[in-house]
């Protein structure tokens, strides 16, 4: 882990070609004189839209031009456009960070970071007091090093967000926007997002692959530490949309199981707890009879998530999920806890998702 007066140095081999003729004339480099001891300027990250970058009629448009154009990596395919993220982007002070010499990597603790990396990074200089886990860091892939003198280094970074840093944002979905973790967020996920900051590399803790998962039927299973299928719009607070499943029409939490109907014209994944709920609603309606109309408004109006079934019968899956049998319960007074086994049927087609259990 990095910490102050650790090694540290710019890999001079590998820095950029020198930067185009236009920003030359205006600043040559390296034009800023950083001493040794001299703190880490504040960097702040200042935006405009790419409408003001590309419309000379838009108010902003002169100072857009001055900025970096930010060519968002992330494109989330089933939800956003390409170029949904992207914006411009300052970095101030401007003349200290411009007049920096661009690198290609840096090297901390005998560990060479390069741009386009996923790196932990840590809330501070401070040297750490306590154990550290996942959580107390934060992740960003490096879109530009910067450095003055060897103890002025510097990385943009973009960040990805873990989903309890979330604002409030919304995605297509939501009634509403909400802040933090949802209940789809698999503990290994991030959201990318088009959130920059300009860091110490010193903040930098290691790097981590992220990799993009498409949420495809035949993909493999995740293996990289960390993935990101949503993305998060600073700029109009929108997360963008994940793949919806099941009768529910609702997201999929990767780290729970989907069961798939097998019948080739339905092929729908299924949650397990939406099965149980279709099975148990089914149970009650054959031994106690379907709710009435009154009832029905009664429970839609009750602000728990109350079912007709609740507090009668429950049930769970039995053994092994590949051949989903459902051991039923009854918990009413005076049945004794009887129970039973069912198959389990696909509650949007009807077909046996047992059939294939070994005879
Ligand atoms: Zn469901
Ligand atoms: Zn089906």
């Amino acid at each position: 882990m990095a910490q102050n007066g650790l090694k540290h140095e710019l890999d001079s081999l590998s820095s950029s070609p020198p930067p185009s003729k236009k920003r030359k004339t205006a600043s040559p480099t390296p034009s800023v004189s950083f001493g040794m001891t001299d703190p880490d300027p504040d960097w702040q990250v200042t935006y405009l839209s790419m409408q003001s970058y590309r419309d000379p009629q838009d108010k902003d448009y002169k100072r857009a031009r001055l900025a970096e154009p930010y060519i968002s990596a992330f494109t989330d395919v089933k939800e956003q456009a390409d170029g949904t993220l992207d914006r411009c982007y300052i970095v101030s002070p401007t003349d200290k960070w411009q007049g920096m010499r661009k690198y290609n990597s840096f090297v901390i603790d005998e560990v060479k970071y390069h741009l386009g990396e996923y790196v932990w990074v840590k809330h501070g200089l401070e040297p750490q007091t306590k154990t550290m886990h996942e959580k107390d860091f934060w992740i960003g892939k490096i879109l530009e090093i910067r450095g003055a003198t060897t103890s002025h280094v510097y990385a943009l970074v973009n960040w990805m967000y873990w989903p309890e840093d979330l604002p409030l944002c919304q995605a297509p979905n939501e009634l509403k926007p909400i802040s933090g973790r949802r209940g789809y967020h698999g503990r290994r996920e991030v959201i990318a997002s088009n959130v920059l900051d300009a860091i110490p590399v010193l903040t930098c803790a290691g790097k981590v692959d992220v990799i993009h998962w498409l949420e495809e039927d035949d993909e493999d299973a995740i293996t990289t530490p960390l993935y990101w299928r949503q993305t998060f719009n600073e700029e109009n607070n929108e997360l963008s949309g994940v793949r919806l499943h099941c009768v529910c029409d609702q997201p999929y939490n990767p780290d729970t199981t989907l069961l798939g109907c097998e019948n080739p014209m339905c092929h729908i994944w299924l949650h397990k707890e939406c099965i149980l709920d279709d099975i148990l609603t089914k149970t009650h309606d054959r031994l106690i009879g379907p709710l009435d109309d009154e009832q029905k408004r009664k429970l839609a109006k009750s602000k728990t998530s109350k079912k007709c079934y609740t507090g009668k019968f429950k049930a769970d899956f039995k053994g092994d999920a590949m051949v989903p049998d459902v051991t039923i319960t009854d918990i009413r007074k005076g049945q004794n806890g009887n129970t039973w086994t069912e198959a389990v049927y696909c509650p949007k087609c009807g077909f046996d998702m047992t059939s294939d259990r070994p005879h």
